[in-house]
């Protein structure tokens, strides 16, 4: 892991990224993009339409980025209220 990273650009050389203002190459030849997440509704909306209860929390209701905590709260939260 490499932090306070800036992704500048993908060719046939690598990776190209600039840390602490350093421009260096990542010489690697596959590259997974983890930039963006959608929520899947699905079986919630299936319960919902079938008149079963259902609760939306998590991922699931608010596909955020860092948003662990929030996942955690609201399960906590749907826990203690059931
Ligand atoms: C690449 C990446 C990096 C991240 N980094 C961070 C980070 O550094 N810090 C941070 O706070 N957050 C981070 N997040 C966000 C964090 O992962 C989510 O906010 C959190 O995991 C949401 O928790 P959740 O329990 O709602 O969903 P999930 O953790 O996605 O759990 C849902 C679970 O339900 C299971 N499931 C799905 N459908 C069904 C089904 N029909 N039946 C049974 N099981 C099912 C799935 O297999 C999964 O295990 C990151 C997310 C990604 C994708």
């Amino acid at each position: 892991m490499v932090p306070g990273v800036r992704y500048d650009r993908i060719d046939d050389a690598g990776l190209h990224i600039t840390v602490d203002g350093e421009s260096t190459v990542l010489e690697v030849d596959t590259i997974v993009l983890c930039t963006g997440q959608e929520p899947r509704r699905g079986l919630y909306e299936e319960l919902i339409a079938a008149g079963r209860p259902a609760h939306l929390i998590g991922g699931a209701d608010v596909a955020a980025e860092l948003d662990a905590k929030r996942a955690v709260k609201q399960g906590t939260e749907l826990a203690a209220a059931l």
